[in-house]
């Protein structure tokens, strides 16, 4: 089958010295470079002043540059994607974090959820959350795993959380990984947003948030690992599409070793959550979240994780 899209390698939160960063714009979009990103967002704490160098030193690279900024306050923390201006954090009450959601929307953005369960005071005030939520449906992304986090064991409860959001019918909520870079050098894997593009991009900024509005991504640590469903009708669709009703089929592509020796498939719906297996049909309620592990299903051997697939005919594309 002919693909109409490409995987593109995304960072979508990363902070530089116009916030807490400690390298320079330049410096940070090549040492994410190096580990292979071709989408990057620059989403510095309560600053966007360093927008303008960012989308040029990206152009220059070569890379797909989102602007964005990292709302910051002493309740909680909120990523602006996609924000030609300014938003500002004094906006955001604690009793009204809707307020802000709404704010971004208003100026185009996308609103990430940042570290959803995070330690907070009194290492790092301001980073647990501790606003109320009235209305998720007003926030269009989870980060479910952020990796800057100190006790990222908590990770789990975040994956768990954004799952029984989705059972509660909020399926437009898409889920990213967040290395919440901050300049630092890093050792070993971490996870990457794979971004679904299509090839002819007129606007590349817009047709990267386009891609995370409709949730076209895989989480996977470090290297691609394609988990796509095979509908009824033949055709493979990727994450975030709407699949016909009845079985479907995993179908998994990975380059070179990146598939580990023993793999181990899970698939949530609405309902239930079950082992799968690559090509031996099943049947989804609603939407299916579908998981990679290594060896055992927890989530110290998770490598991969989809958006949902949607089924059922409800959400429109
Ligand atoms: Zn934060
Ligand atoms: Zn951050």
């Amino acid at each position: 089958m002919k693909q109409d899209y490409e995987w593109y390698n995304a960072q979508l939160h990363n902070h530089t010295c116009h916030s807490d960063g400690r390298a320079s714009v330049a410096k940070t979009i090549d040492l994410l470079r190096e580990r292979g990103a071709q989408v990057l967002a620059l989403t510095d704490h309560n600053a966007a002043s360093g927008n303008e160098e960012f989308l040029k030193c990206c152009a220059e690279r070569g890379v797909i540059g989102i602007r964005g900024n990292e709302i910051s306050t002493y309740f909680g923390h909120v990523v602006g994607l996609g924000l030609e201006e300014y938003v500002d954090w004094r906006y955001m009450r604690p009793d009204d974090p809707e307020s802000i959601f709404d704010l971004i929307h208003e100026r185009g953005g996308l609103c990430g959820y940042a570290h959803p369960i995070r330690i907070g005071y009194p290492l790092v005030p301001g980073c647990s959350w501790l606003f109320r939520i009235h209305d998720y449906s007003r926030i269009d992304y989870y980060e479910i795993l952020n990796t800057g986090d100190y006790l990222r064991s908590r990770n789990d409860m975040v994956i768990e959380e954004w799952i029984g959001k989705l059972r509660e019918g909020l399926l437009h909520l898409g889920a990213v990984s967040a290395l919440d870079y901050h300049g630092r050098p890093w050792h070993g894997h971490e996870y990457v947003t794979w971004l679904a593009l299509p090839h002819r991009m007129e606007n590349p900024e817009k047709s990267a948030m386009e891609a995370i509005r409709r949730q076209n991504m895989i989480v996977c640590k470090d290297r691609l690992i394609e988990l796509n469903l095979v509908g009824s009708d033949g055709k493979e669709y990727i994450p975030g599409e709407r699949v016909p009703d009845g079985p479907v089929r995993l179908r998994v592509r990975a380059e070179g070793d990146a598939l580990p020796a023993r793999p181990v498939y899970h698939a949530d719906d609405a309902d239930s959550r079950r082992e799968i297996r690559p090509d031996v049909p099943f049947e989804a309620k609603g939407f299916a979240v579908v998981r990679l592990f290594d060896g055992q299903a927890d989530f110290d051997h998770l490598v991969a994780i989809t958006n949902p697939f949607h089924f059922g005919g409800r959400r429109e594309q």
